[in-house]
C-alpha cells in the first residue's frame, strides 16, 4: 500500500467511483482491449482525476476510439469492475 496517497485514493473510493462512472457512461468497461503501460505524463487519471505523475506508470487502453489514462491500481480497480458490470450490463 502506498501511504503517500491521499483519502480520495483508498480502495472502496476507486471501486466506487469505478461503478459509478462505467454505469453513467463516462467510462467504457471492455478490458478485452490493447493495453500500454509506460512512465507517466502528468495526464489526468479517467477513474480518479489525479495527475498520473513522472515517477509512476500509466496504463492507456484504447475503447472505443477513445484513449483513457490509469494509475497502476485505478486500472486494476477498473479491471475488476469490469468483470462484474459487464456481467450485468454488457456492451452492446
Ligand atoms: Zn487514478
Amino acid at each position: 500500500m502506498d501511504f503517500g496517497r491521499t483519502l480520495m485514493h483508498t480502495e472502496i473510493f476507486l471501486h466506487q467511483l469505478a461503478q459509478e462512472r462505467i454505469s453513467n457512461g463516462d467510462l467504457r468497461h471492455d478490458p478485452r482491449t490493447k493495453v500500454w503501460a509506460g512512465k507517466g505524463t502528468g495526464a489526468l487519471c479517467s477513474l480518479c482525476d489525479e495527475p498520473i505523475g513522472v515517477n509512476e506508470i500509466e496504463y492507456e487502453i484504447s475503447v472505443g476510439g477513445e484513449s483513457v489514462r490509469f494509475h497502476n491500481d485505478c486500472h486494476r480497480v477498473w479491471m475488476m469492475e469490469c468483470a462484474e458490470i459487464g456481467a450485468k450490463f454488457p456492451n452492446d
